[in-house]
Formats: C-alpha cells, structure tokens, sequence
C-alpha cells in the first residue's frame, strides 16, 4: 500500500512540473494585447495604432476626423 503512495505522489510531482513548464508558451501567444492605443486629435478617442488614421503626424480614429482637422 505505502508503495502505491508512493508512485501516486511521483506521478503527481511529474504532472505538475510538466504543466509548470508549458504554461509560459501560453503566455506568448498573447502579443496582441499589448499594442499601442492613440488618441483621436478630433474627439479623443482611443483607439490602436494600426487602426488609426494618420495625418500630419496626428492620429484620428477615423477618415472623417481626419479630413475635418485637416483641410
Ligand atoms: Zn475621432
């Protein structure tokens, strides 16, 4: 009985080392969350970097601020 202790708590031991070591690769594949957030230079909205409008340098959270600041 103490012998299958025994192998109960390795096999535990093991199986948590393992889920230890393939939790940082989950942590990855999350780079999306960190991107920039800029403020519209119309209204001040924020929104990201990549669906921004630029124009002079300023960002605007759509085509239209954008064509009403700069004519
Ligand atoms: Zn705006």
């Amino acid at each position: 009985m103490r012998l299958l202790l025994l192998v109960a708590a390795i096999a535990l031991v093991w199986w948590s080392l393992r889920l230890l070591r393939a939790s940082p690769n989950r942590k990855r594949s999350h780079h999306t969350e960190t991107e920039n957030m800029v403020a519209c230079h119309h209204c001040g909205l924020h929104v990201p970097e990549g669906e921004a409008v630029a124009r002079n340098g300023r960002y605007y959270c759509n085509k239209t601020h954008a064509e009403e600041e700069t004519p």
